[in-house]
């Protein structure tokens, strides 16, 4: 939709076009774009379009949205050039609070990944 859950929000604001993003895909749910400053290769945010502030707001009313966010990642990854698993792969991380580096407070599952030519193995 054009308008964001929360005004203040900018990752509501990218779901809603009022800020753009690389768009990685969309659904009526979800919403998935690549991370503005990327830690690796491959590294995008899957984000629910409604706003819920960290996972400290998840109820059972959410848990077939994030069994949905989590269930997508793999299948994103491979599309967006990490590698096949198990030599290549890709790590998800979600980022609950200040002293765990939270910085957006809407919830996002970092999915990051890629060659990493200096690992061995
Ligand atoms: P956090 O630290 O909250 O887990 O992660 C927030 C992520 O959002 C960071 O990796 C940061 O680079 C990314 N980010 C913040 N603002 C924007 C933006 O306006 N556009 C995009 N594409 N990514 C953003
Ligand atoms: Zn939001």
């Amino acid at each position: 939709g054009a308008t964001p859950h929360d005004p203040d929000c900018i990752f509501c604001k990218i779901v809603a076009g009022q800020i753009p993003s690389r768009k990685v895909y969309e659904d009526e749910e979800l919403f998935a774009f690549h991370d503005i400053a990327p830690w690796a290769p491959v590294h995008f945010l899957i984000i629910p379009k409604a706003h819920i502030g960290s996972m400290m707001s998840v109820g059972p009313e959410h848990e077939r949205l994030l069994g949905r966010m989590m269930a997508l990642a793999p299948r994103l990854a491979m599309e967006q050039g990490c590698n096949p698993y198990p030599a290549g792969g890709f790590r998800l991380v979600v980022n609950t609070g200040a002293e765990a580096g939270q910085e957006v407070h809407h919830l996002h599952l970092h999915v990051i990944g890629g060659p990493r030519p200096w690992l061995k193995g």
